[in-house]
């Protein structure tokens, strides 16, 4: 994998600020609009992405210096968030945009661009909005609703969202006569030309407002309000979903910008994640793990579940309890929940305790090989 500093053109003692202009500068240079059908900007400008997104926080620089990719869940092997479904190898432009948009402005790609259409002058559809819902394992195990908190634009109740005084509409515009654009000409030395804009009076709508709405501007209010989510079974940290219109309305009645939910997975205080696989540990005591015998073990659904323990386990050794685990994303099944026994070394016993297991040692079989090669 590349350099994350590489990627940027910048050295690894950069500012915070020199970071930010660096990942401007080549987003701007590779942004797909400017570069149609280019795969190779294509990729440039994820990896920009990706880079800004691990240097621009200041605990995944910290890691990422430290450990490097592994270090910030972006190596091979790791399930990390590159791994999870949240890398941005696998985000759309989109997804990169909403992330990322707040460091350009809404619509700096836009006035650049052209990006649809949209000018610097037009009039805004509604932005996305990001969030994050923290999940217990339990829910995860499940699927479940939750209902988010957030606070966005609104229509507002007196205009409904058109943003003319009630009782008023809004007329055609004189300048673009309702198209929205405006034709220009451009006379250089050599060259003539007309160019399209888009209309300055009207940004874009084709309409304009005459008596606009005393209680808003643009046909918006900020309000908090709680949406609900339906989170499926099975994810994991850095997963999201993307629900349509769900983020600011867009002024004078243009469309919704979209809510992108992040899941963050709670930090449990026993069980370990590794995929749709459950890792703990067990300690039982030394009896047991020479009689063998049945031992009580937690679950992730925060139930209990018996767990069989075969006479003669060693410490280290890993029992597996199938279909504990987490449910597959794509799939009916479930991963396993996986248990390492440690052997308890028995301490302050009593006279009985000690005679019973002095008895013992006169008895005990010596061990066949003690010494083993410790490989470092
Ligand atoms: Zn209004
Ligand atoms: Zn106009």
């Amino acid at each position: 994998m590349k350099d994350l500093y590489e990627v940027l053109g910048v050295d690894k003692n950069a500012t915070a600020d020199e970071i930010k202009k660096a990942y401007r500068k080549v987003a701007l240079k590779y942004h797909p609009d400017k570069n149609p059908d280019d795969k190779d900007a294509e990729v440039i400008f994820k990896e920009a992405a990706e880079a800004y997104s691990v240097l621009s926080d200041k605990r995944k620089r910290q890691q990422y210096d430290q450990f490097g990719h592994a270090g910030v869940g972006m190596g091979d092997q790791t399930q990390g968030y590159s791994g999870g479904g949240g890398g941005y190898h696998h985000m759309s432009m989109d997804d990169i945009f909403s992330q990322f948009g707040d460091i350009f402005g809404n619509d700096i790609f836009g006035s650049f661009f052209g990006g649809g259409g949209h000018g610097s002058q037009s009039i805004r559809r509604g932005k996305d909005l990001r969030a994050t819902v923290e999940l217990k394992y339990k829910e995860i195990v499940t699927g479940v609703e939750k209902t988010i908190r957030i606070n966005r634009l609104e229509h507002c109740p007196t205009c409904r969202g058109s943003g003319a005084s009630p009782g008023t509409s809004p007329t055609t515009c004189q300048q673009c006569g309702g198209a929205g654009r405006v034709r220009q000409m451009s006379q250089s030395f050599i060259f003539q030309s007309v160019v399209e804009k888009v209309c300055p009076i009207c940004r874009g709508s084709g309409k304009v407002i005459t008596k606009p709405c005393k209680d808003c501007h643009m046909g918006l209010v900020r309000k908090t309000i709680s949406v609900k989510v339906k989170i499926p079974a099975g994810v994991e940290s850095g997963n999201y979903m993307r629900l349509n219109g769900q983020g600011n309305k867009g002024e004078s009645n243009q469309p919704a910008g979209d809510l992108v939910v992040f899941f963050e997975e709670e930090d449990h205080p026993y069980f370990t994640r590794d995929g749709e696989h459950l890792f703990l540990e067990a300690m039982i005591p030394f009896s047991m793990a020479a009689l063998g015998g049945s031992l009580e073990v937690p679950t992730v659904e925060g139930g209990k579940a018996n767990l069989k323990i075969p006479p003669g386990i060693q410490s280290g050794q890993i029992l597996r309890m199938r279909n504990k685990g987490f449910p597959r994303l794509r799939g009916l099944s479930r991963g396993d929940q996986l248990v390492r026994i440690q052997v308890e070394t028995p301490t302050g016993m009593n006279r009985k305790q000690k005679s019973l297991l002095k008895e013992m040692a006169e008895n005990e079989n010596k061990i066949k090989n003690p010494f083993k090669k410790i490989r470092l």
